[in-house]
């Protein structure tokens, strides 16, 4: 049945009727947006590229618009959140990955011929890739914007029509994201579908073509369940304890350096941010004082200082408060480092960066994502000790190797496994288009950014085509002797 341009349009102005006038439960306001967009999916086709190349750039150039009304979006979100960062982190990757998605999208797209057996020759085979359908996209409060549009650039660039369901616990930026896909799209192409887990759980049920959930490895299970029962193909970016191990070699206080970098970026509230430090034994003290000296340093102030972002919320606060406790009462030795004040107003919800030395496996901190500014130290006797530690716990987001020497590098890369790596430097392997983003095992499955959200949001989709004159009448029924040698031939 084909379903005409008013039909189309009815169900438009039903879906805006039920999104903005009629209290509906959950469920029927996100069915009815995934009806709406599925409609149009036959009716009018996946995005083309045209649409696709003008999609990608309007939407780049709104959020360069809007870039102060984020930055204080996600500040009020947060209670404080560094401008800086959120420039830096949240729309600058954004930005560069939308416009990068603009240049290459055709050639992505471009089907790719695959060479053909030669008993099947003449014919030809190639691949194309075409968009999945409708996508849905669950993202987290850490990053609002970055891991809610980044996500949405390879699946446009794919020509799917996308549903996002954007985190509760940062409603202005939300509401933000949602003003600026309605500025850009039509909600039969992109809708927001605010709400809070109630409507989280709802839209995980939803029949999409793929769900690409970003957030805890805890709800990511309930989320693959959901999509189980409909056969919903995920990608789950998810979370982890995410080690940095200093190899002998390297200098511990330029390690310190980067390593405080990457933990204090958003107060630590980064899916991979470096979680526990291994450092060699000998070099634990020298650790512990040049993070102190690179903490001071980056941070001389904290409650007054803007580059030091708030914890999110009050449960999170008290979540690393109960770490910090727990640790002491295992008999951990918690330095903190607070150089400028010596007390943190709670209601500003910062809390002073931490490293801790002597902390025993069981305490919390080494079981739990921290994410937060705390930072356990594990010494080590040798780098076989510090890769069996590594691998005696579930599959991290990324690691962080600090060494100068190839041997060693290529070791623990051998002995070792993770999302992604970053040598000597933290954090950057994330922001790099042409690096597939992706956890393995507990930390997640499958991968996104640049070319890699491209093909996750694409079908792979295989075509071979029978040349006019061809040989296939030799492999068919009566089988005789003319078979019986030609097996004989090809399984000798
Ligand atoms: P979360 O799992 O609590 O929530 C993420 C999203 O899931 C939110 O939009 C929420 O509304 C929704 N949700 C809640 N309950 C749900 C349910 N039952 N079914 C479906 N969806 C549900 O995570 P968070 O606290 O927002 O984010 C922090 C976590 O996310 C950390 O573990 C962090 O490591 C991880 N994370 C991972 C990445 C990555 O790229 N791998 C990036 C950022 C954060």
């Amino acid at each position: 049945m084909r379903l005409n341009i008013d039909e189309l349009a009815l169900f438009k102005r039903s879906l805006r009727y039920v999104h903005d006038v009629v209290p509906h439960p959950a469920g029927d306001r996100l069915q009815a947006c995934l009806d709406a967009q599925r409609l149009a999916l036959v009716e009018r086709g996946a995005l083309s590229p045209e649409r696709r190349d003008e999609a990608l750039g309007a939407l780049a150039d709104s959020i360069v618009r809007h870039t102060d009304d984020f930055v204080t979006a996600v500040a009020a979100d947060f209670g404080h959140r560094s401008a800086h960062e959120t420039r830096l982190a949240d729309l600058y990757p954004v930005v560069a990955s939308l416009r990068h998605a603009r240049r290459h999208f055709r050639k992505w797209m471009k089907p790719r011929r695959r060479p053909i057996q030669w008993m099947f020759k003449p014919g030809t085979g190639r691949i194309l890739y075409q968009p999945l359908g409708v996508v849905g996209i669950v993202s987290p409060w850490n990053y609002p914007v970055q891991l809610t549009l980044s996500p949405l650039t390879g699946a446009l660039a794919a020509g799917n029509r996308v549903m996002i369901k954007p985190s509760e616990l940062t409603p202005r930026t939300s509401a933000l994201l949602e003003q600026v896909i309605t500025e850009v799209f039509d909600p039969t192409e992109v809708a927001v579908l605010q709400g809070g887990p109630d409507v989280a759980k709802a839209f995980s049920h939803l029949t999409f073509d793929h769900l690409l959930f970003t957030g805890s490895t805890h709800v990511g299970r309930q989320v693959m369940q959901a999509a189980a029962e409909n056969l919903v193909p995920v990608t789950l970016e998810l979370g982890g304890k995410s080690p940095a191990l200093i190899a002998g070699d390297y200098p511990v206080e330029k390690a310190a350096e980067r390593i405080a970098v990457g933990k204090l970026f958003n107060a630590g509230q980064t899916c991979i941010a470096p979680d526990y430090v291994l450092v060699p034994r000998r070099s634990e003290e020298a650790f512990v004082s040049a993070y102190r000296k690179a903490v001071s340093s980056l941070y001389p102030t904290l409650a007054d200082n803007p580059d030091y972002t708030a914890i999110i919320d009050e449960r999170h606060l008290e979540r690393l408060r109960h770490l910090i406790a727990d640790a002491r009462e295992h008999g951990a030795c918690v330095h903190e480092i607070n150089p400028g004040e010596e007390y943190l107003n709670p209601a500003l919800r910062k809390i002073a960066p931490v490293v801790m030395t002597g902390v025993p496996e069981h305490a919390q901190v080494l079981q739990q994502e921290i994410f937060g500014p705390l930072l356990p130290v594990v010494a080590y006797d040798d780098v076989e000790q510090a890769c069996r530690f590594i691998g005696a716990r579930p599959h991290p987001l990324a690691l962080y190797l600090f060494s100068h020497e190839g041997q060693a590098i290529d070791h623990v890369l051998a002995r070792t496994s993770s999302g992604g790596v970053a040598i000597n430097d933290t954090l950057l392997h994330c922001v790099q288009e042409e690096l597939p983003f992706g956890g393995i095992g507990a930390s997640g499955m499958g991968a996104y950014h640049g070319e890699a959200g491209f093909r996750t949001f694409s079908h792979a989709r295989s075509v071979f085509h029978q040349a006019r004159f061809n040989g296939a009448g030799m492999t068919k029924p009566p089988y005789g002797s003319r078979m019986n040698r030609m097996l004989s031939m090809l399984l000798r």
